[in-house]
């Protein structure tokens, strides 16, 4: 069942964790963690009725009930301070909901539970909440499956808060350190989006000239980073 990309964020979680997984849908991960008896216990929580049922079906047919609690809550609120997580994953939606989901149920974060997060799109939104909010970015991944480039990022709880750059929250600091093929390819492809949107702004006249700097500003600082010199 489990996909690449999630089996990637299973490897993340240490044994024997309390896990919750925020938007869990069919709840394949905390399920594939309890199978393999990695789990203590785990919490799945959903907003919506349909993805909630299917992880409902999903908990019981693999008879699980008693390791994993599926419950209907937005974002953190589906944890209880009884529960003792100390691992969060919120996996396969946009950076901006990952970090307002964050924000909107800090006080659930009280304990300091390990993050892995794995953003679809605008992960520098994940980062900077992370660094605005005490954590440190332990380990980062980008993988591709499908068609689709994935980036996982593991954060841990520091009382002193670290500090990235504006290329490291964008990039990511590990991922910009080892510069893997897969990394090139998803900036190769953001490089080729940001000049077809370029070359239609010259073509419209009416666009103001600071915008289209702003790209160009934009596409030579990827550029700066695939060819190695930040
Ligand atoms: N985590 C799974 C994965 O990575 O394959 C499912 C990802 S699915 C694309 C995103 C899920 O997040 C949906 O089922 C959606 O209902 C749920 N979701 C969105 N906002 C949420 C919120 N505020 N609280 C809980 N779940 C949420």
């Amino acid at each position: 069942h489990l996909s690449k990309r999630l089996l990637a964020v299973a490897k993340l979680v240490p044994t024997n964790a309390r896990l919750a997984d925020i938007g869990s849908d069919h709840a394949y991960l905390p399920a594939y963690l309890a199978l393999n008896d990695q789990l203590a216990f785990g919490v799945a929580g959903e907003v919506v009725k349909g993805p909630y049922q299917n992880a409902k079906q999903e908990i019981k047919k693999e008879g699980l009930d008693d390791i994993i609690e599926v419950r209907l809550a937005d974002g953190l609120a589906a944890i209880k301070a009884t529960d003792k997580i100390n691992v969060v994953t919120i996996c396969g939606m946009g950076g901006t909901l990952i970090s307002d989901i964050l924000a909107t149920g800090k006080d659930k974060l009280a304990d300091h539970p390990q993050l892995i997060l794995q953003p679809n799109v605008g992960e520098s939104n994940v980062r900077k909440w992370l660094v605005e909010n005490n954590y440190q970015i332990d380990s980062e991944q980008i993988m591709q499956e499908d068609g689709h480039i994935y980036e996982i990022i593991s954060a841990s709880y520091t009382p002193v808060k670290q500090e990235l750059t504006e290329a490291e929250l964008i990039f990511g600091p590990w991922l910009l350190k080892e510069k893997n093929e897969t990394f090139k390819a998803k900036w190769q492809k953001e490089i080729a989006k940001l000049e077809t949107i370029l070359i239609e702004l010259q073509k419209a006249s009416h666009v103001p000239a600071t915008k289209k700097e702003a790209l160009q500003t934009r596409i030579a600082q990827i550029r700066g980073v695939l060819d190695g010199e930040g």
